[in-house]
Order: structure tokens, then sequence, then C-alpha cells
């Protein structure tokens, strides 16, 4: 019935998700569900949540998979995602992948598609070892690949960026590791279900948006058919 689109967005760490949610968000008008943003912000916050989540965060290990399935699902059934989500980040493992399955079924919806973004893990260690973000906007930023305008200073507002805690080189291996191992295997679980799209990483940003965008205009055409 509905044309809702219900998109995940997968890939390693550093494929570009983040920077592309910005695009797709805008152009679907999207409310976008980070996994990666709602446990910084409670790690900043220093809820039980956060605080929990920070010690697997920094060591590059994922947050349990009921801890982070209980999130989702309740954001998800917000109001703000009842018509349609960008989600990012999650499900990152194989019991995530079947919790969100049946948390849609329950409520009767279902996904439009899943955005693989392919980057190999070279080009990973180049762009998490060179990412900034604002911690006040949530903007990224490369100090080679997409500079800001002024140094350490974020284009929107002037805010600072930083480092994350996490993209430094130990803990950006292990963040790989963890990738090939638990959330690769989804890339097959959802061609199995037909649900899987396939986009070179590699490009220039612009080209990739170019190519997930026109692939959705078109996932949302057939639906409407
Ligand atoms: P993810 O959300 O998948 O971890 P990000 O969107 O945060 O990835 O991007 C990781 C880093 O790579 C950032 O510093 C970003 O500026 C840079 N980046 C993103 N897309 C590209 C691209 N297509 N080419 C070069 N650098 C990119
Ligand atoms: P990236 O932008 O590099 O892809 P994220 O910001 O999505 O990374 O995630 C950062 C960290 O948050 C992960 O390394 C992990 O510890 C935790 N995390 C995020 N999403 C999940 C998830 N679905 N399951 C378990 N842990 C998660």
């Amino acid at each position: 019935m509905s044309s809702e689109l219900n998109l995940i967005l997968l890939g390693p760490p550093g494929a570009g998700k983040g920077t592309q949610a910005e695009r797709l968000t805008d152009d679907f008008n999207l409310p976008y569900i980070s996994t990666g943003e709602i446990l910084r912000a409670a790690a900043r916050d220093q809820t039980e949540l956060g605080t929990l989540a920070k010690s697997y965060m920094d060591r590059g290990e994922l947050v349990p998979d009921a801890v982070i399935t209980a999130v989702i699902l309740e954001a998800l059934n917000s109001a703000d995602a009842r018509d349609g989500f960008l989600l990012d980040g999650f499900p990152r493992t194989l019991p995530q992948a079947d919790a969100l399955a049946l948390g849609l079924e329950a409520s009767e919806r279902r996904l439009t598609a899943v955005i693989l973004i392919e980057v190999p893990d070279e080009e990973v260690e180049r762009r998490l070892s060179g990412r900034r973000v604002s911690v006040k906007t949530g903007r990224v930023y490369h100090v080679d690949f997409d500079p800001p305008k002024h140094e350490g200073r974020c284009d929107v507002d002037g805010s600072r960026l930083i480092q994350r805690d996490d993209d430094r080189p130990e803990t950006i291996a292990k963040r790989l590791a963890v990738y090939h191992a638990e959330t690769e295997p989804l890339a097959d679980y959802y061609e199995e279900r037909g649900l899987l799209r396939r986009f070179d990483g590699t490009r220039a940003p612009t080209e990739v948006h170019d190519h997930i965008r026109a692939t959705i205009a078109t996932l949302r055409l057939e639906d409407e058919l």
C-alpha cells in the first residue's frame, strides 16, 4: 500500500554513509536515524546507555545486540519515523537484522532497499584517520578530501571540529575486523531477500550521491505503479 521509503545504509566505517545521508535526507525529506550519533550523544550526556556504550565504542567493539535493538525499534516507532526513515549503522549483525525484520513486520511495514556503499580497507583507513566532525552540527569533513573553509572550524557555524575518539589507528583496525566478521554477512542476507543495492563508494561524494538518488527515485516510482 504505502510508498513510504524505509532505507538502510550499509557499509564499512568511513564508507561515506553519514556524508550521503546528509544529502539523501534532504532529497527525500526523511528522518535520519544514526546509531553512532545516538550513542555518542548519550555518551556526552552520560546517560546509563551512553556510559555503557562508550566502553565498547572506544575499543572499536559493538554494543550488545539487545541494547542497541531496543533503542532503534523505539526510534522507528516514533511519530517522526512513521512515514519512512533512513537508518545508518543498524543493523550491524545478523541477530539485529532479524530483530529489525520482526519489528517492522509487527507494524506491517517493510524495507524499501538496503544501500551498500563499498570501499576497500586501505581507503577506509585514509578516510577515518583524516575525518573531523563538528560536535555541534554533526557535519563531517576530511582534512584532505573535504576540508572546511577555515581549518578546524565548521563551515555552517564556525564550531570547533574534533577527531572522534574511535578514529585512531588501533581502533580503526579493530572496527574494520569487526565489520568483516559481523556486518559484512548482512550483504548476502539482504541480497537473498532482493533488497540489496550496491554502490561504488570510491567515487567522489557527488557521484555516489547521484547514483544512489537515481536508484531510490526509480524504486519509489516502481512502488507507486
Ligand atoms: P561513515 O558514516 O560511513 O563512517 P563518513 O560519511 O563519516 O563515513 O565519511 C568518512 C570520511 O570520509 C569523512 O572524513 C568524509 O569527509 C570522507 N568521505 C566521505 N565520502 C567520501 C568520498 N566519496 N570520497 C572521499 N572522501 C569521502
Ligand atoms: P561509523 O560512522 O564509523 O560507521 P558509527 O558512528 O556508526 O561508526 O558507530 C560507532 C560505534 O558505535 C561502533 O563502533 C559501535 O561501537 C557502536 N555502534 C553503532 N551502531 C551499532 C550497532 N548497530 N550495534 C552495535 N554497536 C553499534
